[in-house]
């Protein structure tokens, strides 16, 4: 069950909400190690529920995060950028992703999630990259372009998702992952 993974409240709620009754296997064996903060490799099938795998264990670290940014408050005027980068070989997967995180996380107050998207007009996205932002959701090549411009900071990444690395691979996006 999802309380056996002891999560925060506000993430269990959101669960409920979207009628789950029992994690995922994919879920049951991956949230507990990403809560504590390990490197995981994961295969897993579509369908299976692996969006939320990590989604939630990211959800979990911005709300740990939140609670220790309250003790040393932000400097007005820095870009931050976002503590959770999720790299998707595709705009469709990227916003499905971006659709979970809201889905999920939508008793997080405040939560900000951003997509950078191929094919999208470049000035909001650089408006959204100028943050806050918690989560950005980006396919490699229009990331890389940001990055090189300057224009996304990911200094403050704690988690960095490959989410179908496999494909990002075949589509030969390896080049810019690395530099990413
Ligand atoms: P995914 O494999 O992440 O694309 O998820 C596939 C579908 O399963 C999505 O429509 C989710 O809303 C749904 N889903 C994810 N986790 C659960 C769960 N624990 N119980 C029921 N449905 C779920």
């Amino acid at each position: 069950t999802f309380a056996a993974l002891a999560l925060p409240e506000n993430l269990t709620r959101a669960l409920t909400d979207a009628g789950y009754e029992n994690a995922t296997e994919v879920q049951a064996r991956a949230i507990p190690p990403a809560l504590q903060g390990r490197d995981l490799m994961v295969a897993s099938s579509t369908g299976s529920g692996k969006t939320a795998s990590f989604v939630i264990p990211a959800l979990a670290r911005i709300l740990a995060a939140r609670a220790d940014a309250a003790a040393k408050p932000r400097e007005r005027g820095v870009v931050y950028g976002p503590r959770v980068l999720v790299l998707a070989p595709t705009r469709e997967l990227a916003l499905q992703v971006a659709k979970a995180a809201t889905v999920y996380g939508r008793h997080v107050q405040g939560l900000r999630v951003a997509t950078v998207l191929g094919g999208v007009p470049y000035p909001l996205q650089i408006k959204a990259l100028r943050g806050p932002l918690d989560i950005l959701i980006a396919t490699p090549g229009r990331l890389l372009d940001h990055l090189q411009t300057g224009k996304a900071v990911l200094d403050n990444v704690e988690i960095l998702v490959l989410d179908e690395a496999d494909r990002m691979l075949d589509m030969g996006f390896i080049d810019d992952i690395t530099t990413i």
